[in-house]
């Protein structure tokens, strides 16, 4: 049983999937996707995305995305593109809400952090490390390590590796769309970037201006927001254009022809395309690079490397469960940088204060 209509799917859709690692009987009323989605959602490593930073960390304020608002954007943008373009929209949401499970705490600086410390030992990376949270770091189910997702899922999670779905390309333009239009509402929001800044940067002003026209006397948060959900629109919009081109193009019509194709042909258009890359050196520049992500870059620095290296001294302290699995399949290297990599941002602090009580 199906509980989508196969028959309105396009031709190179994924229309079900090639299986799990370890076999188990279909649900009765779930496709497989459906399933995934919600053995995803009710996942430990979902949860915790709560506290863990996006751009901002947790603790600046409640207006800020963090990185579970920033999966949730993601997922619902991959849902309605997939859904224009008569593409699998279980699967494209499911391969969403799992795309950054394995994300560190404090955003990409805990990322670099990581990767860092664990140079020697097979380095770290947030897409891998989300296939090894539904692959092995999960335990909730007694027949198998992790989530048991299908194949196709997996895929989309490892990104870059090998021929993807479309709906998995989908997903990496959705994470796109979404961080750079949530990030300019933030920026925005907390003064770190300003609409004086903005108005030579062309996506920006070819928006701006005839909004304002049109509303002279809007304020200048509902100005905003006019701005980035038509941004979001005409962005969603071109990679629906552009990617219908590409498959006509190619000729795809199949789901094989999908496949082979070797490259990504969900995009932004060539007129667009330079407009995005302008809006993201941008955001590069005066948010990214502002002195206050900065800062939390040479906190989170201090925080992971001094955990880091106390746990790697004395392995007693780490949970049972966590001293456990050192050894077994992994090192103790890597077993410590799971440990903090599936730490929340706030879950980290309070473990550097308990184990450097002179520090704080
Ligand atoms: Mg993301």
């Amino acid at each position: 049983m199906t509980c989508f209509d196969k028959y309105s799917l396009a031709p190179y859709a994924v229309r079900e999937s090639r299986g799990r690692a370890f076999k188990e009987p279909p649900c009765k009323f779930r496709t497989d996707f459906q399933r995934d989605h919600d053995r995803i959602v009710h996942s430990e490593a979902f949860r915790r995305l709560e506290y863990k930073t996006q751009v901002f960390v947790n603790h600046e304020g409640d207006y800020y995305r963090t990185r579970l608002t920033h999966t949730l954007e993601v997922a619902q943008m991959a849902r309605g593109i997939a859904r224009t373009l008569k593409l699998n929209e279980d699967l494209a949401e499911t391969i969403a809400l799992a795309h950054d499970l394995g994300h560190t705490p404090f955003g990409h600086s805990g990322e670099a952090v990581l990767d860092g410390l664990m140079k020697k030992h097979g380095g770290f990376e947030h897409n891998l490390q989300s296939h090894r949270v539904v692959t092995i770091l999960e335990r909730r189910y007694p027949d198998f390590q992790g989530l048991n997702l299908t194949k196709e899922v997996l895929d989309g999670i490892l990104k870059h590796h090998g021929p993807s779905s479309l709906e998995a390309e989908i997903v990496n333009i959705a994470d796109e769309i979404a961080y750079m239009n949530h990030d300019l509402d933030d920026g925005l929001e907390s003064g770190m970037i300003t609409i004086e800044q903005l108005k030579d940067v062309k996506l920006w002003k070819e928006i701006y201006q005839p909004i304002v026209k049109k509303y002279p006397k809007l304020d200048a948060q509902m100005l905003r927001y006019q701005v980035i959900r038509t941004l979001i629109h005409i962005l969603i919009g071109d990679v629906k254009d552009e990617t219908l081109r590409q498959i006509k193009r190619h000729k795809i019509g199949s789901l094989k022809d999908a496949l082979a194709l070797g490259k990504s042909i969900v995009n932004f258009s060539k007129e667009v395309t330079p407009k995005v890359k302008e809006l993201k050196a941008f955001l590069f520049k005066n948010l990214y690079r502002h002195e206050r992500v900065e800062k939390m870059a040479a906190q989170a620095r201090e925080v992971l490397e001094k955990l880091f290296s106390i746990y790697n001294a004395n392995t007693k302290i780490l949970p049972k469960s966590v001293q456990a699995r050192i050894g077994r399949r992994d090192k103790k290297e890597r077993v410590i940088c799971d440990y903090i990599a599936g730490m929340t941002d706030r879950f980290a602090l309070d473990e550097y204060k308990k184990l450097t009580p002179n520090n704080s």
